[in-house]
């Protein structure tokens, strides 16, 4: 078994959606970044290539590429699980926690976790999604940026 773990942190902006595990949540803020700034699949991403020991979605998706633009971060975990696949690795769990100030991910909990195991290709048994605040402490807690961090495991 290999462990891996990823972490990263967007921007919130105006004028862009908020997108958070492939699910668009109603928010007057969005992230910013190059992609659709999905921060929690990005974590995800990042736990999957470490764990694979295939380096970084930097490395993978590099943001002065242009046909990565406004991207949907879904497609790029496709991507990222053929290279898993290739490695003769597979997906056994992942754990996922959300940290921000606002909006309440609460009640889109249950989304998240069907749209990652749906493109994990894993029961929802194996997909665990949190959401915590900061306690209005640092920048996630003055509500400048949302952060994430994942924890996954492959099995060979
Ligand atoms: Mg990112």
């Amino acid at each position: 078994m290999r462990i891996g773990h990823g972490y990263d942190v967007h921007r919130l902006t105006a004028g862009r959606k908020l997108v958070l595990c492939g699910v668009e949540i109603p928010y007057t803020l969005g992230l910013d970044g190059h992609s659709d700034a999905d921060v929690a699949l990005h974590a995800l991403m990042d736990a999957l290539l470490g764990a694979a020991a295939l380096g970084d979605i930097g490395k993978l998706f590099p943001d002065s590429d242009p046909k990565y633009k406004g991207i949907s971060s879904l497609l790029l975990l496709e991507q990222v699980l053929q290279a898993i696949r290739a490695e003769n690795l597979r997906v056994g769990n992942a754990d996922l926690t959300i940290i921000a100030q606002k909006p309440k991910l609460a009640p889109f909990i249950p989304q998240m976790v069907k749209t990652l195991a749906d493109a994990l290709g894993i029961p929802e048994n194996r997909v665990n999604v949190k959401a915590t605040t900061e306690e209005h402490l640092g920048f996630s807690g003055r509500e400048e940026g949302i952060a994430a961090h994942a924890v996954c495991l492959l099995e060979e």
